[in-house]
């Protein structure tokens, strides 16, 4: 195992990822930008190193300054976490020609399933049902529309480089099919560096259901079952939850078989999550492979056992996972809310300033992962996310029924977040019964 770490990334899941080092016995680096002094990241961190000022492109995304500190600290490995380098497959590579290991899979395969529409076509080939649509990338309005011939509307054009649910236009006629593709190509460029978009039929309120894949070094592939994240807002995710209450046990079987599928068609090493729609009649389809650890992966960890970021550092090492696919046991139900520092009267807009009181839920079957602390200042310049709480149950109705106590408890004053709308979601009685869909936040805020 790696004598010391450092973790290229901020926040609660550079707290995540020390808090598995330290029980591994694994020193840890932080690196901080200017902002970051006071983060918790960096108090928790055996070193800590100041990489640049505030905004991410001259600290968090600057590959030369975190290069230099993991020489100077002298690590034998990097953790990206998510965002930032997390899927920058040319940060892997220098990682790589630096001797330093990239905790996560090969630059290759990074590469491979960045490229979405790459993705699809690798999906395909391994026989994993894909949303009809585009053969890669379509170039202009006349190409589009020759999809359309055979698909239908509604569709949607998605930037081939995209994440984080940018690059993405829904067009429902060949004049709205225009401008979405317009749009789509400059959000993408903008955004990814890449105006490279494609088509596929949109799919109206599907339900999002991914699955956790651990690979190992000898081509063992293991999946950790579904999480469901159909509780999305503007295709970000805000409530996650496993197992997913609206599929059945023939559909969990053949989703997590395709995922390991095609995790083993792409040569993948490290943990991976394969993301798919379903529809109505319960028809699924591919979208896309993310190469890291997502925010969700504590749902899994709950019902599992399986300690995800010790997994990946186990890979990374040369190590065997420490589980085989006939050890994996799933009990009861884990639900896991986002809580951010946006406020939900106004647009979700994200919001900075001073935590002046916190105090964690806690109690039986509740699990917190953040970076908080009474008196930190939220800054302006990163993602909003400030907790994620997981509630665990025998089942699911005690799951809700711990995440609306765990809420109730929760205090962060000084900052609107998110609490409020996450309480009225958990409340929910379509919720409570697991029947909705991608539209439930929509009709909520209506
Ligand atoms: P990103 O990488 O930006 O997160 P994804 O391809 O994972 O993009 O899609 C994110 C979300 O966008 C999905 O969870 C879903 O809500 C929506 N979405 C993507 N593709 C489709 C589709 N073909 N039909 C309907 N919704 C879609």
């Amino acid at each position: 195992m790696f004598e010391t770490v450092l973790i290229a990334n901020r926040g609660e899941i550079a707290v995540r990822i020390m808090r598995a080092c330290k029980e591994l016995g694994i020193k840890t680096v932080a690196v901080y930008s200017k902002a970051d002094r006071d983060c918790l990241h960096v108090r928790l961190a055996d070193d800590a190193i100041c990489i640049g000022n505030s905004p991410s492109a001259e600290s968090y995304l600057h590959v030369p300054s975190i290069i230099t500190a993991a020489e100077i600290a002298n690590v034998e490995a990097i953790h990206p976490g998510y965002g930032f380098l997390a899927e920058d497959a040319h940060f892997a590579e220098i990682c790589e020609s630096c001797r330093i290991k990239f905790i996560g899979p090969s630059p290759e395969s990074i590469t491979k399933m960045g490229n979405k529409s790459l993705a699809r076509e690798m999906a395909k080939k391994a026989g994993v049902p894909i949303v009809p649509g585009s053969e890669g990338v379509v170039k202009d309005k006349n190409e589009a529309l020759k999809v359309v011939e055979e698909i239908g509307y509604p569709v949607i054009v998605k930037a081939s480089a995209g994440g984080g649910g940018r690059g993405m236009r829904i067009a429902h006629n060949d004049l709205a099919m225009a401008t979405a593709l317009t749009t789509a190509q400059s959000e993408a460029e903008a955004a990814f560096g890449s105006p490279d978009v494609y088509v596929e039929k949109y799919i109206e309120h599907p339900r999002h259901v991914e699955v956790q894949i651990l690979a190992g070094n000898k081509g063992n592939i293991i999946h950790l079952g579904e999480r469901d994240c159909t509780v999305q807002r503007r295709h970000q995710k805000l409530v996650e939850e496993s197992p997913s209450p609206a599929i059945s046990a023939d559909v969990r079987k053949k989703i997590c078989r395709m995922a390991r599928r095609i995790a083993q068609e792409a040569g993948y090493v490290s943990a991976g999550t394969v993301e798919f729609l379903v529809d109505g009649r319960g028809n699924f389809y591919f979208i896309e492979m993310n190469t890291r650890v997502q925010v969700e992966h504590t749902v899994t960890e709950m019902v599992t056992g399986v300690d995800i970021i010790k997994e990946q550092l186990r890979i990374a090492s040369g190590e065997e996972l420490s589980i085989e696919q006939k050890g994996v046991r799933r009990r009861g139900a884990a639900i896991e809310c986002r809580i951010n520092a946006e406020d939900p009267d106004r647009g979700f807009m994200p919001q900075s300033g001073r935590v002046n009181l916190y105090i964690p839920p806690g109690g039986p079957n509740v699990r917190v992962d953040s970076h908080l602390y009474s008196g930190y200042t939220v800054p302006s310049f990163y993602d909003s996310l400030l907790a994620k709480v997981i509630a665990y149950g025998k089942n699911r109705e005690e799951a809700i029924t711990t995440m609306r106590r765990a809420l109730d408890e929760m205090v962060i004053e000084g900052v609107p977040t998110t609490i409020p709308f996450l309480r009225r979601i958990i409340e929910d009685n379509r919720f409570a019964r697991g029947d909705y869909r991608m539209n439930l936040v929509e009709e909520l805020l209506e």
